[in-house]
């Protein structure tokens, strides 16, 4: 039986099994999507082609994720987004201090460098918990039961509400938390003009536009033959 089972293989959840796993506790992550990383995954499209579906790059701000970002550069798993960034947001103030650091091949890498050493199971959703004899029997699609001694879930809020209610004290369920929705459309063009690596718009529609070739270090011609690749990013509130 596992010590600890941990749900979803975002910077959340792979963090703590890292973090256990360290500690030499038997752990294993369970995520219902077909790769790593969560709302840090990387798409890929036609092969070479990848686009970051959500988060576009990371800005640490505490001394402690700073120290873990330099560990991360250091080993070659995250680097500076360079390039041409423009803010053109007028309702928002631009902080230009603000480092851009963005993996090397796409932004899960930081979960997958996190979960090296440990076993992982992908297309496994969490559908329903039981708890008996202090076990915890974690019920997957398909029928399948895992038992651990210890659950740790990562889901996001409306997720983990639905899953834990029955185990968790009402009131932090109680706490309103607001979650925006959010819709990114990946766009491939072979239209080669635009110069710019991302740009941070004035629009309530569009909030976000990266071009993902300028992540790569590489030309669009040397990605595809002549695809430029940008990703635009939608957020409704
Ligand atoms: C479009 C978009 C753009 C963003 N841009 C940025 C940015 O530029 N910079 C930044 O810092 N942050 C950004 N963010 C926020 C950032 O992506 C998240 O804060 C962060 O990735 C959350 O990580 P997490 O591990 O907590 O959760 P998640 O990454 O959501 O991980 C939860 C995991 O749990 C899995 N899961 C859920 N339910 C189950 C279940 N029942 N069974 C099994 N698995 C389950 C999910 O598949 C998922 O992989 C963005 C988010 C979005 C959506």
């Amino acid at each position: 039986m596992l010590d600890y089972c941990v749900i979803g293989s975002g910077i959340s959840g792979s963090t703590i099994a890292n973090y256990l796993n360290k500690k030499k506790y038997s752990v294993k992550v369970f995520d219902k999507a077909n790769g790593l990383g969560g709302r840090s995954s990387y798409k890929r499209f036609k092969g070479k082609i990848g686009f970051d579906h959500g988060l576009q790059y990371i800005s640490p701000k505490t001394k402690e994720f700073k120290n873990f970002t330099k560990l991360l550069i250091k080993k070659r798993i995250l680097k500076q987004w360079k390039g041409k960034h423009s803010f053109i947001n007028t309702k928002v103030k631009e902080n230009k201090k603000h480092v851009k650091l963005i993996g090397y091949s796409g932004n899960n890498s930081i979960s997958k460098f996190l979960l090296k050493n440990i076993k992982y199971q992908l297309k496994y959703e969490l559908l329903n918990i039981k708890r008996e004899k202090n076990i915890w029997n974690l019920y997957f699609i398909n029928n399948k039961k895992i038992t651990a001694k210890n659950l740790i879930v990562t889901a996001p809020f409306p997720q983990s509400k639905k899953l834990l209610s029955k185990f968790v004290k009402k009131n932090l369920f109680k706490s309103k938390v607001k979650i925006n929705s959010a819709i990114t459309v990946l766009v491939i063009t072979n239209k080669t003009k635009n110069k710019l690596s991302s740009f941070f718009t004035n629009d309530n529609t569009l909030g976000w536009v990266s071009n993902e070739n300028s992540k790569k270090d590489l030309n669009s011609k040397k990605i595809s033959g002549f695809y430029k690749v940008h990703l635009i990013m939608a957020n409704y509130i």
